[in-house]
């Protein structure tokens, strides 16, 4: 049999269980799904001395459906270095402060690194109240390995310096993470799969909301299908996987790869065959053919 018990001997169970201490409270909220919101993130945002969050129309929102009617204090990258000082005085009198983010864990791609550090400078706590995120929640669904991974958070969205930084990556023998919009989706694959060869991914959609979904592939693959299809709706995160075929292809017998492809191919044919190959940067392998032509 189930005990039930009124909200209110929940809240004071709760209270007992978690007494809120003075300090910066950085609370998770749902990237979608409102049940997602934990019993603790709810406390914390209910008896805080202070809310602080990035928008307070969407904190406001969350915290109305659960009867919650309070006042929050808007803390976003256009008035923060304002802000601060208010909350480090808040904090000073022993204040317990809640931060949360319009969506998921604060901090990841969100306002909150700069108040976070100044807190510590000062003395004072910093408490996590853990839950979504949704760079977690892809990676753990991708199906790509697990044991070391690497956020990216957004990549650059110039072309120029979004190329760079996936070449300045691709050596990281880690999953790769990162948050994208569907506006620059399929450019981002394209560049993803010329950069870093041909990896496993998964491209992970709207999660824990009602239209989730996730498509899983190699990079080229994947590519291929976003740039054939509408500007896909909602938000994104792509997972690509690390380089799988590092131990079986060194450094040389790539070269051999390569040398063989280009007795019949162009570089740029015999870059492509042998990253297919390889798991090898497309890129990096047209510069090696370029040089070892040249060597013979
Ligand atoms: N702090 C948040 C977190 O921990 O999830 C992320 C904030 S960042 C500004 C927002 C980006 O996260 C979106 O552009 C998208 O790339 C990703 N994102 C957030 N919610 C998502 C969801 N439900 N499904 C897929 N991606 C999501």
């Amino acid at each position: 049999m189930v005990a039930s018990t009124s909200s209110k001997d929940t809240s004071e169970r709760d209270q007992d269980r978690w007494p809120l201490k003075p300090g910066l409270h950085l609370v998770a909220t749902p990237i979608g799904h409102l049940g997602d919101l934990s019993p603790r993130a709810l406390e914390t945002l209910k008896i805080a001395d202070l809310v602080v969050c990035e928008d307070s129309r969407v904190t406001g929102k969350l915290l109305r459906l659960h009867g919650i009617e309070r006042s929050l204090l808007p803390y976003h990258e256009h008035n923060a270095a304002r802000m601060r000082p208010r909350i480090l005085d808040q904090l000073a009198t022993g204040a317990r402060v809640a931060l949360t983010s319009d969506a998921g864990t604060p901090l990841v791609s969100d306002p909150g690194y700069k108040l976070v550090r100044d807190v510590i400078e000062a003395g004072h706590e910093v408490l996590a109240v853990p839950g979504p995120s949704a760079a977690l929640a892809a990676l753990v669904i991708s199906g790509l390995p697990t044991d070391q991974f690497f956020f990216g958070g957004f990549l650059p969205s110039k072309a120029s310096a979004r190329r760079r930084v996936i070449g300045e990556l691709s050596a990281v023998p880690a999953t790769l993470i990162w948050f994208e919009s569907g506006k620059r989706l399929a450019a981002t694959l394209d560049d993803l799969a010329t950069g870093l060869g041909a990896r496993q991914a998964a491209v992970a959609r709207e999660l824990t909301k009602a239209f989730e979904e996730v498509r899983r592939g190699t990079l080229d693959d994947l590519a291929s299908v976003y740039a054939d299809e509408d500007v896909p709706r909602g938000e994104i995160v792509i997972v690509v996987g690390p380089r799988d075929a590092v131990d079986v292809w060194d450094d040389a017998a790539v070269d051999e790869a390569l040398r063989d492809a280009l007795k019949t191919m162009t570089p740029s044919a015999a870059a492509a065959a042998v990253a297919t190959k390889t798991g090898r940067a497309r890129r990096e392998l047209y510069r090696r053919g370029l040089a070892l032509r040249e060597d013979v």
